[in-house]
C-alpha cells in the first residue's frame, strides 16, 4: 500500500474522531501522523521493516500499532468502530467544499445528515439556514456544491489515478511473462477527470500475468478474475481493468481500450470508406474470408498507417481535428516534459511552503531544471503568511544568497502577488519591479460576478508589473469550480501587455485547463507550465501540467520556459 493510502485512512480517521465529538487531542494526534505519513520522503512500509515507527515525528505507540495493522488487514480498529458507528455516507460530506468535520457534525447531530442526499433535502427544505454558524449564504454555497458533485458523476481526478496507476504499470513491466504493459484509457488520454483505469498487457502466459496482477502491491480486491480480464479495486478506490492479449494483437488492444470513442467512431467510419474494419483484434478486410489475420494489430503505428494516417498521441485521439492533421502529416510536435527548462512559481517557509529556499533549489536542480524562480505568498494571504514590503526585501536578500551558495541552478527572485478585489497588486509596483519575476493570482473574493472578475483581471494585466497570470480560472479539481470571466478579453489583454498564462500543474488545480490552453496558444499567448510547489516533492507534478499542453496541442515553441532564462525574458521585452 502507498503512503498516500494511510495517510488517507488517518486523515479520515481524524474526522470522524471529530464528527461523532471525540477529544480535540486525539483529532490533532491522527491528522499530525497523517502529514508525517504524507511526507515521507521513503516507503511507509520500508520504513516499518528499518525499526519502530515511533522514530518518526507524531507517530505514537498506538498509532504505530494501527499503522501496522492497516498494513496487515487494509484497516484498524478505532477506524472500524467509528465508519459503524456513523452513518455511510459521512465521508462523502466532506468532498463539499466549504463542509469540515465542525460542520458535518452540526448537520448530523441536529439534522440527521448523514449523506449527500440527506444534505440535498434539507438545503431544500431550507433547515441548514436556520443551524446556529450556518445561514443562507452557506446554504446556498451548499446547493451549488451539490450540483457539482452531480455533475462530476464518480469522475476522480486524474492524477489521483495516474499516482495509484504509474507504480502498478511499473510493477506488471517487471512480471516475467509481461512483453509490454501500458495505462490505457482516460488516463492515457490524460483526460483531467478519469473514473477507472485500463491496463493492456502483451503475453503469451495470461494466467502467470493475472496471478502477479491480483498480487500487487495496490490491488485492493478481486471482482472478477478470468484468462483474457480481470477487474479489481485498486487503492483509492478506483475500478481497473486489466486486459492481457497475445503480442501481436497488442497495438490494436491498445489503441481500442485507450480510446476516446468520439475518435473511434471517426476512425470506424474512415476505415469503412476504405473497405476495412477496425476492432479491439485488428484492422481487417471487409471482404476477407473468416479466419483471415488482420491488415494491422502489432503497434498502434501499424493501426493508424493501415488507415492511411501518422501515429497519434494519445492526448489529441478527442476527434478534435486530429485525424484531418495526421491525413496532412500535419501533426503538432507536442512537448514533452524534458522540454521544460525551469518552474516559475513555488513557496518557501517564508509563506505557506514547507522548506527553505535551499531546499527548493537542490531538489529543483536535481531534477533537471536550470532556474527556478521563488514565488512566495503577498501579504494579503494571511493564512499563507504571506510577504509585505520589508519582509520582501529581506526575502531578496536570501535569494541572492542562495543563489550565490547554491551552483548548478539559476535561482531568481519573485512572488505570487494577490490580485486585490479591485484588481489592483498586493505590493506597490516598484518593489515588484525590482524582482526578476512576478506572477499575479486571485486567491479571495472568487465569487464576483462576470464583469466585476474580468474587470479586476484586465487591470493586473494591465499593470505593467505581472509576467504570468497564476491558477487563472481559480479553480481546484474536483474541488472548486472556476470563477467567471470573458476568457477572450484576458487572452487579448494577455497579448497586448505580453502576460503570459499558466498551466498550473498542481495535482490539486490543474489549471488553465486543455480547452483553454488551446484557444489562449492559438490566439498566441504564450503559456507557461508551473508547480505551485509547497514541498521539495513537487516538481514532478510537471508531468501533469505537460499532458494538459499535450491535450492542448502545444508545442515547445508556445510555452516560454522550454527556453533558457534569458531568451524567455526576450519575449517579455518584445524581443
Ligand atoms: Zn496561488
Ligand atoms: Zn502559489
Amino acid at each position: 500500500m502507498r503512503n498516500a493510502e494511510y495517510a488517507r485512512l488517518l486523515a479520515q480517521t481524524a474526522a470522524l474522531i471529530e464528527i461523532s465529538g471525540g477529544n480535540v487531542y486525539r483529532v490533532r494526534a491522527f491528522q499530525k501522523a497523517a502529514r508525517t505519513v504524507e511526507k515521507l520522503p521513503i516507503s511507509l512500509e520500508e520504513a516499518m521493516n528499518d525499526g519502530p515507527l515511533t522514530r518518526l515525528p507524531g507517530i505514537g505507540k498506538s498509532i504505530a500499532a494501527d499503522l501496522v495493522s492497516i498494513r496487515d488487514s487494509g484497516s484498524f480498529e478505532l477506524y472500524n468502530e467509528l465508519r459503524q458507528s456513523l452513518p455511510d455516507g459521512i465521508l462523502g460530506l466532506m468532498q463539499v467544499q466549504g463542509l469540515g468535520p465542525k460542520k458535518v457534525k452540526a448537520l448530523y447531530t441536529h439534522l440527521e445528515v448523514g449523506d449527500l442526499a440527506s444534505l440535498e433535502k434539507a438545503v431544500e427544505d431550507g433547515t441548514i439556514a436556520q443551524l446556529p454558524g450556518f445561514g443562507a449564504k452557506t446554504q446556498d454555497n451548499i446547493r451549488r456544491e451539490i450540483a457539482r458533485l452531480r455533475r462530476q458523476a464518480g469522475r476522480r481526478p486524474l492524477p489521483m489515478a495516474i499516482m495509484v496507476a504509474g507504480p502498478i504499470v511499473e510493477a506488471l513491466r517487471a512480471v516475467e511473462a509481461v512483453e509490454r504493459a501500458e495505462v490505457g484509457g482516460s488516463v492515457r488520454r490524460r483526460r483531467e477527470t478519469v473514473k477507472d483505469v485500463d491496463f493492456v498487457v502483451a503475453s503469451t502466459d495470461p494466467e502467470a500475468v493475472m496471478e502477479a496482477f491480483v498480487n500487487l502491491d495496490g490491488v485492493r480486491e478481486v471482482i472478477a478474475r478470468g484468462s483474457t480480464k480481470t477487474s479489481v479495486i485498486l487503492d483509492g478506490e478506483f475500478q481497473a481493468d486489466l486486459r492481457v492479449v497475445a503480442p501481436e494483437a497488442f497495438g490494436s488492444a491498445l489503441h481500442h481500450f485507450t480510446g476516446s470513442k468520439e475518435h473511434h467512431v471517426e476512425l470506424r467510419k474512415r476505415a469503412k470508406s476504405m473497405g476495412l474494419k477496425i476492432s479491439e483484434y485488428g484492422v481487417f478486410k471487409v471482404d476477407a474470408p473468416e479466419g483471415t489475420p488482420p491488415v494491422a494489430s502489432r503497434t498502434e503505428q501499424d493501426v493508424y498507417a493501415a488507415l492511411g494516417l501518422a501515429w497519434i498521441p494519445p492526448e489529441m485521439r478527442e476527434n478534435t481535428g486530429e485525424i484531418a492533421a495526421a491525413e496532412a502529416d500535419a501533426l503538432p510536435s507536442l512537448l514533452s516534459a524534458a522540454d521544460i527548462q525551469g518552474d516559475l512559481h513555488m513557496h518557501t517557509t517564508a509563506s505557506d511552503g514547507s522548506h527553505t529556499i535551499a531546499q527548493m533549489a537542490e531538489a529543483a536542480r536535481d531534477f533537471g531544471h536550470k532556474y527556478i524562480v521563488i514565488t512566495d505568498h503577498s501579504q494579503a494571504s494571511v493564512v499563507a503568511n504571506g510577504l509585505g514590503p520589508d519582509r520582501l526585501r529581506q526575502h531578496m536578500i536570501d535569494i541572492d544568497a542562495a543563489n550565490e551558495a547554491i551552483d548548478g541552478i539559476e535561482i531568481k527572485k519573485g512572488i505570487e502577488v494577490d490580485i486585490l478585489k479591485d484588481g489592483s497588486l498586493d505590493l506597490p509596483g516598484d518593489l515588484l519591479d525590482e524582482l526578476d519575476y512576478v506572477v499575479g493570482s486571485v486567491h479571495a473574493s472568487m465569487k464576483q460576478d462576470r464583469q466585476t472578475m474580468t474587470e479586476r483581471l484586465l487591470k493586473a494585466i494591465s499593470s505593467g508589473h505581472i509576467h504570468a497570470l497564476g491558477h487563472p480560472t481559480g479553480r481546484l479539481l474536483g474541488g472548486r469550480d472556476p470563477f467567471e470571466f470573458d476568457f477572450q478579453a484576458i487572452i487579448q489583454a494577455c497579448l497586448k501587455h505580453r502576460v503570459a498564462l499558466e498551466i498550473n500543474a498542481s495535482a490539486g488545480r490543474m489549471d488553465l485547463k486543455d480547452e483553454h490552453a488551446r484557444l489562449a496558444a492559438q490566439a498566441g499567448v504564450p503559456l507557461v507550465i508551473n508547480t505551485d510547489s509547497h514541498t521539495t516533492t513537487g516538481f514532478a507534478q510537471i508531468h501533469f501540467g505537460v499532458g494538459i499542453a499535450r491535450r492542448a496541442w502545444l508545442e515547445p515553441h508556445h510555452v516560454l520556459n522550454t527556453l533558457p532564462w534569458d531568451e524567455m525574458m526576450n519575449w517579455y521585452k518584445g524581443a
